[in-house]
């Protein structure tokens, strides 16, 4: 059988086998090259989205203020009032 890869002749050990086996070993090392170049990439974009997600999570705000707004709508100063409940439950989950 003539490779399809080099052009040299190799023993076939089935239809199935198309090139030889150092043509198909440099394949497979291409592959899993390129494979490991995209997994490197999709890590880098998974990074970058983390601590975008983080950013939005907490709406830009540092956490300094974050606490600065817990203390302004905390309930205790609010007679307890719904609305602060609810404010400061949202705030708490920019903390995290
Ligand atoms: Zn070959």
């Amino acid at each position: 059988m003539i490779c399809c890869g080099c052009g040299c002749y190799f023993a076939q050990r089935g239809a199935w086998q198309k090139v030889c086996g150092p043509c198909y070993g440099r394949q497979k090392r291409e592959e899993m090259g390129q494979l490991e170049r995209e997994n490197g990439e999709l890590y880098a974009e998974l990074r970058r989205l983390t601590r975008e997600n983080e950013q939005l999570r907490r709406g830009g705000l540092d956490a300094q203020f974050v606490r600065q707004l817990l203390q302004l709508a905390h309930p205790d100063k609010h007679s307890g009032s719904e609305l602060s409940q609810r404010v400061r439950a949202r705030v708490l989950t920019m903390r995290e």
